[in-house]
């Protein structure tokens, strides 16, 4: 049975994490998705927020899970069994970052692989970051962000 951890921030999820999730799936015989409480970023939503949109729009699978992590991805892969470590690749500068993390990962983990998927050309350059300052600045969403993440993220957005 080979399984993956996609780890990530999800602030909050977008289509990109989605398209890159059924892409995944098919791979793997069981697929963690991991929000991570991450103590050095401020977060736009609580990590159960988080969990909650992700529940709330990604596909109905038996294969599928939604849990929070902290610490570093290779204890809690080591902790779980979980052979593979997902993550996504949308630009050249992505490469970098996920390059660095995968050999660390690697240096910490030899047993551990991570596996990269590019997403479908329409969400390379979507980034949570990205949206979060276009709906601050009462722009157009609707194409990067499911209906119901989109209401909440404008809802946060418009109290700050
Ligand atoms: P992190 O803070 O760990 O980068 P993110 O939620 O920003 O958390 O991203 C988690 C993973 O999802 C990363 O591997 C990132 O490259 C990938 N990802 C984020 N947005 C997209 C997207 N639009 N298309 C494909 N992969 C994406």
């Amino acid at each position: 049975m080979v399984s993956a951890l996609y780890p990530g921030s999800f602030d909050p999820v977008t289509h990109g994490h989605l398209d890159l999730v059924e892409r995944a799936l098919p791979l793997f015989d069981h697929l963690t998705v991991a929000v991570g409480v991450n103590t050095q970023k401020q977060p736009t939503f609580s990590t159960e927020e988080r969990v909650e949109m992700l529940r709330e729009v990604l596909p109905v699978s038996d294969k599928l899970e939604v849990v929070t992590f902290s610490g570093l991805v290779v204890d809690f892969c080591r902790a779980r069994g979980i052979g593979a470590i997902l993550r996504g690749l949308r630009t050249v500068s992505d490469f970098e970052a996920e390059y660095q993390m995968a050999l660390t990962n690697r240096h910490l983990a030899p047993q551990i692989e991570s596996v990269f998927v590019m997403p479908s050309a329409q969400y390379s350059y979507v980034s949570s970051s990205l949206i979060r300052e276009i709906v601050r600045n009462g722009g157009d969403v609707s194409s990067f962000l499911p209906a119901p993440v989109e209401q909440r993220l404008r809802e946060r957005l418009s109290r700050d």
